[in-house]
């Protein structure tokens, strides 16, 4: 599923093509996404230009004149920047069509159809965007900042991670990952982690992120392609996916945590 790197990698791939760009149509092949696309969405965007391209948490916000456009990736989708000749396949629900000479079109796939295309006149205020807690790579998240969220909770740290209210953007990925490289067992109780370890996880999270943002850095290039499937950063996972694979620092085969609906993974012998 993309997380915060996918979709930032994702905005710095779109953003040239569509930052200053005239909107010159909306095609809508399927209105059925998470939410359905508007009726009338195409007419209002006709003839906007747009201003800068955004991301609040693994929100894309597509910035015009007035109001925004509201992106989601959804479980497995991705935009691309294609030209007029690329034909669309079956699983690209949306193209958003740039004025130009070629055209360009931002095209969506996404073939579980858990993505969203939504307008608001007020994005920060929506209802998705307004109680989604600080963006982990930007100043007022750190160790003091997770810790007093999780001040007597029992909830486990990888859930408390997981909650978009407490931290935008962090996945299931990330949050195994950033778990791992701080020594923290997933299932332990948020309320019984101490300040050195909640700095230490906080500088984790920011190095997961900052890593993987890097390494989609080198497939922008994609963007322009037909095939432009950005990011995804299986090669440099330490503990995610990996179970019973050796641990890289000890070689303690990977555990998976049971009994939830997104896997963990964690080494139990590192992390505690
Ligand atoms: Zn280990």
């Amino acid at each position: 599923m993309p997380e915060l790197p996918e979709v930032e990698t994702t905005r710095r791939g779109l953003a040239p093509w569509m930052r200053g760009a005239r909107i010159a149509d909306l095609v809508v092949r399927e209105r059925r996404l998470r939410w359905p696309i508007a009726a009338g969405l195409g007419k209002r965007l006709r003839g906007r230009t747009i201003g800068d391209v955004g991301r609040r948490g693994k929100y894309l916000l597509v910035f015009l004149e007035d109001g925004a456009l509201i992106m989601h990736l959804g479980m497995s989708g991705s935009l691309r920047v294609v030209g007029p000749d690329v034909p669309p396949g079956p699983w690209d629900p949306f193209d958003l069509v740039l004025a130009g000479d070629p055209e360009r079109r931002v095209r969506m796939r996404d073939p579980r159809r858990f993505g969203a295309l939504l307008y608001s006149k007020d994005p920060l205020s929506h209802p998705l965007i307004a109680p989604l807690g600080p963006e982990p790579l930007e100043p007022g998240f750190g160790g003091a900042f997770l810790r007093d969220r999780a001040r007597g909770r029992t909830i486990a740290i990888r859930d408390l991670l997981l909650n978009g209210r407490i931290v935008a953007g962090v996945g299931n990925i990330y949050a195994n990952e950033a778990l791992f490289e701080a020594g923290i067992h997933p299932g332990r109780a948020a309320g019984r982690i101490g300040a050195e370890r909640y700095d230490a996880l906080a500088s984790a999270i920011v190095a997961v992120l900052s890593r993987a943002i890097a390494a989609g850095g080198t497939t922008l290039k994609d963007f322009a392609g037909s095939d432009g499937r950005p990011g995804y950063f299986q090669g440099q996972l330490q503990v995610y996916g990996r179970e019973g694979a050796p641990c890289l620092r000890c070689a303690t085969p990977i555990v998976r945590l049971s009994g939830t609906a997104r896997s963990g993974y964690y080494c139990p012998r590192c992390q505690r």
